[in-house]
């Protein structure tokens, strides 16, 4: 095949959504697998819906994904004067027709009929284009339109049953339609990758590039379209930003990796084969074919999406984990970090080696980078966070917690101060009130840490040192008491 020309072409919402991460990468590995060229259209021209920051928002994600466009993003509004040019073409050659119709009117001529959409009721009425007038696309009444579209195979659509759509608004605004259309003519598209909910769509836009061939007499291309599968939850639903996670920029804020994310998003709807969970980028492109992808709606899984993601992080190594926590446990001035996660501990009190020390066994703990704060917060604040109930649970009404500590505190006294003395030393004070070690160093864990569960305990309280330690101890004997 000669090189093919994808695209993208998101609206600026003011997040990324991960369908439209999908779609991107789809596109991407097809264009990579070719040696085509990838290109970011933003669909700018509802002015009401539209952020000049809103288009920073996707192309940072596309960056952060790891999927930059291999030229520069254009906007839909750059082709406004090819939409008109487009719209007066059709409306000359009749493909187009002047329609001044109110929806209340239209409503009032269908009420007690089977008919829905339009009536035709402009069709013959020689309306002249202008303000107030929409332009509508004379649909045939018979014959079909049928889609080629690699994934589902031919769609046939009965001409009959698409309305005189509306291509150019009452103000003159070429809508989607059209619109798209023109850009992706203009633009030399020689594939549509893009969501199923496209896929009415694409009828209307045959027809309407029919129409321009004919009116301009010479036939432009028309790309091949694959309509990839739609994104459902667990109830098998839409995701949708009102009842699920669906902005890119949530799963990178809460310490997703991109390469994760990438892993996950190329197989929903897609396999390279294999019974690997972990599929790399080069794998992908190796593999990927339009013609694979499956019509069936994909199970946004947010579940399988972590799962995946604590196994790329247990598979960095240490430097690389270190590094990529940065931005949650000590962020940088002017760097990107995480909104609203800033460590709960001040900037100095952070010690580099503390956390270069504890970060193997964090590693092995989360699933996310998200996670990482609260597991090694006890090193880095002045005094643990207690969780209140817990230590009621553990420490307070537990006479045998309280006679542990006070056992430990002075165990702890002149004791070597390494993991395996500290190991040894919980071992022996719990003998002695005739409990397992497990049962042993909860009240410990719990007045060193403020926390039930983290990290190894023994190599935490040889990192804080006998001080701290010791210092947590009789704070939390003396609170219960
Ligand atoms: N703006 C449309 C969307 O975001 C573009 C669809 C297309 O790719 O043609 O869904």
């Amino acid at each position: 095949m000669d090189a093919p020309r994808v695209r993208i072409a998101p609206s600026p919402t003011g997040f990324f959504h991960v369908g439209s991460a999908r779609t991107a990468l789809f596109n991407w590995l097809f264009a990579r697998r070719h040696g085509g060229t990838f290109v970011v259209r933003i669909e700018d021209t509802d002015a009401e819906r539209n952020r000049e920051e809103w288009v920073e928002v996707i192309v940072a994600a596309l960056d952060w994904l790891g999927l930059p466009p291999d030229e520069p993003p254009v906007r839909q509004s750059q082709f406004a004067a090819a939409h008109e040019a487009a719209a007066t073409r059709l409306y000359e050659s009749g493909a187009l027709y002047g329609c001044d119709c109110a929806r209340d009117a239209i409503d009032a001529r269908l009420k007690g009929t089977s008919q829905t959409g339009y009536d035709g009721y402009c069709r013959d009425r020689g309306l002249e284009r202008g303000h107030g007038v929409a332009l509508r696309f004379r649909v045939p009444d018979q014959g079909e339109t049928i889609v080629h579209d690699v994934i589902r195979g031919d769609v046939a659509f009965q001409n009959a049953s698409i309305e005189d759509f509306v291509a150019v608004r009452s103000n003159g605004a070429a809508l989607f339609a059209l619109s798209n259309l023109v850009d992706d003519r203009a633009m030399g598209i020689t594939h549509v990758v893009r969501g199923e909910e496209h896929l009415a769509n694409t009828p209307k836009q045959l027809l309407l590039a029919a129409a321009l061939d004919a009116a301009e007499g010479a036939k432009t291309a028309a790309p091949v379209f694959a309509h990839v599968p739609l994104l459902v939850n667990e109830q098998r639903q839409k995701i949708s930003k009102r009842r699920d996670p669906v902005a890119v920029e949530l799963y990178r804020d809460r310490g997703f990796l991109a390469a994760a994310m990438l892993n996950f998003l190329g197989l929903l709807g897609w396999s390279p084969g294999g019974d690997d969970e972990m599929v790399d980028l080069n794998t992908m492109i190796e593999r990927f074919a339009l013609e694979d992808v499956n019509h069936s709606p994909a199970f946004f899984d947010v579940a399988k999406l972590t799962h995946l993601n604590g196994a790329y992080i247990r598979a960095l190594d240490t430097e690389a984990f270190i590094e990529a926590c940065r931005p949650w446990v000590a962020p940088r001035e002017g760097e990107w970090c995480p909104a609203d996660q800033a460590p709960p501990w001040a900037p100095e009190r952070f010690d580099p080696e503390v956390f270069a020390a504890v970060a193997p066994l964090v590693q092995e703990r989360v699933a996310t980078l998200g996670e990482v704060p609260s597991m090694v917060d006890f090193f880095f604040l002045e005094e643990p966070a207690i969780d209140g109930a817990a230590f009621d649970k553990a420490i307070a009404n537990q006479p045998e917690s309280i006679a542990i500590l006070h056992d430990v505190h002075s165990a702890l006294e002149d004791c070597a101060f390494d993991a395996e003395t500290l190991h040894r030393t919980l071992v022996e004070v719990g003998e002695r009130h005739a409990l397992a070690l497990r049962k042993a160093q909860a009240p410990v864990r719990l007045a060193v840490t403020g926390r039930a569960v983290g990290p190894p305990l023994f190599e935490s309280m040889a990192l804080l040192g006998r001080d701290t330690v010791r210092r947590r101890l009789a704070a939390a004997i003396a609170a219960a008491g």
